[in-house]
Parts: structure tokens; C-alpha cells; sequence
């Protein structure tokens, strides 16, 4: 089956119940048992639900995958994959990533005794050098937010696999529509289902997804005992998202093209990067591992940061706000959003600059999303 077919059916057989064409939202903590020895089918809604379940299945087949594990949040399942961890163990992750994984390797990952480098995985030497004898994880975001970095995917899994570590990938920007990181040789893909894959900005949800037989019961026991798990009424909103991930993604990846290449004309911009445009640095790689480039747009303005707070309030269209993958545009500032929790320091050595914006592309009328930065950009 094909993409599209597969966000619309898989684990959305009728209702066997009633017939229901939409899996209902089975808001129940608990289910009956026919005796004391029942073994098979659901019991407790934290171990198992048929909506969450339906969700996690149809998922699973978005990334060609075996399983799909749902959870309260893409931090919960980023926390998940913590759990894997043990005292000692090392983790090398990528310089450029999600501001609440940095936070999370800088508060939770000492606790559990274990230990963070990050390196600058578009450098493959860099890269095998951050690798030390006590490492088990190799955490990978691509294309990397917010400056949309995009990382030779295949080449690191193999570094990972010859070093036996377990690979994991952030797939939030690309989402499984623009590309499927199980088949270039990762272990494990986690998603923050509260972007593209829900799409409306009205959840929060996070995801691991992963096809190793031995990945499944310690993950399961994170999200059944860690019970961070995704409730039934956002599983229902998660599935009805999904269905219309491919049509939404296309007209992300058009739009965006289309801002890109307006803003990366316009005079009172410094730097446009997007995966899309033939000046991005890895352009060439992006047309390899990528079926499109995604909605993401990163852009350094030339101005100050009062010129920065400037255009953003003038913006009408582009909502100020956190968060991505909706159909709405946002315009975000990650040095006080995304990335507030990291120094001046971190900040500048990641590139996030005084003067970055990170633009979440909508899927409104491009014309319109231009006219609205043209104006904006006026006010500089
Ligand atoms: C938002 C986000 C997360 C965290 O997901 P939540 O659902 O907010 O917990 C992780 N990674 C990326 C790339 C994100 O954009």
C-alpha cells in the first residue's frame, strides 16, 4: 500500500462492535474480564487502549515499521529512551538539536549517572573521534532545528552500528512523509506527534517508533510503567491528523519553497537556510535522503534583536508562538523560545544567533505568507 493509503486505513478497520467507520475513543481506565485466568485482550487502559492502539499500528506502517509506541508527549518518549540507559553508559549527540533535549541530557541524564557529549555530527571524523569506550547511544536530529542542518543519515547509522550503539533519531522536522530513517540503519525513530503528525496544533503527543524484536518489551515497560502514555481522546485527534499528513506535507514543502526563495531575495535578509534552496550547504544530501524539504525555515535578519521583536510583532499572519508543524505559520525567536535553556555561550556555538528567526511554514495561501513577511520586513 502506498503512503496515502496507509495513513487513512491501517489500524482503522470498521469497528467491530457497531460497524463505526471512525475507531471510537475508547474512554474507559479499565476492561471487563471474562474470568479470573483472562490473559488476552485489554484490561487497563495505561497497559493498553484500543484507540492508542489503532494510533500506534497505523504509525508504525507510516514508517514501514514493526512497532509504534505512543506517549504523553515527544519528551516522554525522548525519556524512554533515557530509561534505556544505565549508570556509566555515554551518549554522543548531535550539537544541533531540540532545546528540550539538551535540557534533558543537562537535568535528567545525571541523575541516572550518565554522560553527554555532543559533536558536530555534519563532520563524520568528528563524529567517530566523540565515540568513547563507555558509549551505547548515537542521537541524531535531521534536518536539525532550528537551522535545518541536515545529516548524512546512512553514514552514521553504519559509525553507530560498528561501534554497537543504539541509533536514534529525532524525525520531527522530516516527519515519515519526507523520510523513513529505520530503512537507512537507525534503531529507533521518536517523533513529537504535537507537530506534523497531529498537524493542528491542538495535542501533545510524542512517539518511538522501531523494528527490533529486542527493543520492544524494555520500551514497552518504559510507556507501560513509566505511564507517560497518550490519552485516548489525542489518540483519536493524533489518527484523524495523520490521515492527511501527505496533503498537508506537500503543500508545507511548496509553500515553503516558495518563502524561501522570496526571502532569500529580499535585501533585509542576511541568511536563509532551508534544505530546499541550492545554497543550503547540504542541498545535494537533503535531494538524496529526502523525498521534500519540509516546512522549516530558518532566517537571519539584518538587524538587532529590537529589529527582530519588531518584525515579529508586525507579522500578522505568522502567529509569535512555540511550537511548529501545524497548519498555521509561525514565526519563533529560538534564542528566548526553543532554546531557552542554554547559555549565551551554548547558544552561539550552535549558531543561534541574536538575530535568527525560525519560521514554521502553514499551508495557507503562500501569496498571502509572503505579503505578510513583505510588509513586515518594511518595518526592519
Ligand atoms: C517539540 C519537539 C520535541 C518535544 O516534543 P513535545 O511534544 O513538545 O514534548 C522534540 N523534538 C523536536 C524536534 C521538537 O520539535
Amino acid at each position: 500500500m502506498h503512503f496515502e493509503t496507509r495513513a487513512i486505513r491501517v489500524g482503522q478497520e470498521p469497528d467491530p462492535a457497531t460497524g463505526a467507520i471512525i475507531p471510537p475513543i475508547y474512554a474507559t481506565s479499565n476492561f471487563q474480564r471474562h474470568s479470573i485466568d483472562q490473559q488476552e485482550g485489554y484490561s487497563y487502559s495505561r497497559v493498553s487502549n484500543p484507540t492508542r492502539a489503532a494510533v500506534e499500528q497505523c504509525l508504525a506502517a507510516l514508517e514501514n515499521a514493526r512497532y509504534g509506541l505512543l506517549f504523553a508527549s515527544g519528551m516522554a518518549a525522548e525519556v524512554a529512551l533515557l530509561g534505556l540507559l544505565r549508570p556509566g553508559d555515554h551518549v554522543v549527540c548531535t550539537r544541533d538539536v531540540y532545546g528540550g533535549t539538551i535540557s534533558m541530557w543537562k537535568h535528567l541524564a545525571p541523575q541516572r549517572g550518565v554522560s553527554v557529549s555532543y559533536a558536530n555530527l555534519l563532520d563524520l571524523d568528528a563524529a567517530a573521534a566523540a565515540i568513547q569506550p563507555n558509549t551505547r547511544m548515537l542521537w541524531l536530529e535531521s534536518p536539525t532545528n532550528p537551522l535545518t542542518y541536515v545529516l548524512d543519515i546512512p553514514a552514521l547509522a553504519e559509525l553507530g552500528r560498528q561501534h554497537n550503539l543504539l541509533v536514534v533519531i529525532d524525525n520531527t522536522f522530516a516527519t515519515p512523509y519526507l523520510q523513513n530513517p529505520l530503512e537507512m540503519g537507525v534503531d529507533v525513530v521518536v517523533h513529537s506527534v504535537t507537530k506534523y503528525l497531529g498537524g493542528h496544533s491542538d495535542i501533545l503527543g510524542g512517539a518511538l517508533v522501531f523494528n527490533r524484536d529486542d527493543l520492544y518489551e524494555p520500551l514497552w515497560d518504559q510507556q507501560a510503567i513509566g505511564g507517560a502514555v497518550l490519552s485516548p481522546f489525542e489518540s483519536w485527534l493524533l489518527l484523524r491528523g495523520m490521515k492527511t499528513l501527505a496533503v498537508r506535507m506537500r503543500a508545507h514543502c511548496e509553500n515553503a519553497l516558495r518563502v524561501a526563495r522570496f526571502l532569500a531575495e529580499h535585501p533585509k535578509v542576511a541568511r536563509v537556510l532551508y534544505p530546499g534552496l541550492p545554497d543550503h550547504p547540504q542541498h545535494e544530501l537533503a535531494k538524496r535522503q529526502m523525498r521534500g524539504f519540509g516546512g522549516m525555515i530558518a532566517v537571519s535578519l539584518k538587524t538587532d534583536r529590537a529589529g527582530v521583536d519588531r518584525f515579529c510583532q508586525s507579522l500578522r499572519l505568522f502567529s509569535l508562538a512555540s511550537s511548529l508543524g501545524g497548519v498555521e505559520s509561525l514565526v519563533g525567536y529560538p534564542a528566548t523560545m526553543s532554546h531557552e535553556g542554554l547559555t549565551e555561550a551554548e547558544r552561539l556555538e550552535r549558531g543561534i544567533t541574536d538575530n535568527l528567526v525560525r519560521l514554521s511554514v502553514g499551508i495557507e495561501h503562500p501569496d498571502d505568507l509572503i505579503a505578510d513577511l513583505a510588509q513586515a520586513l518594511e518595518r526592519l
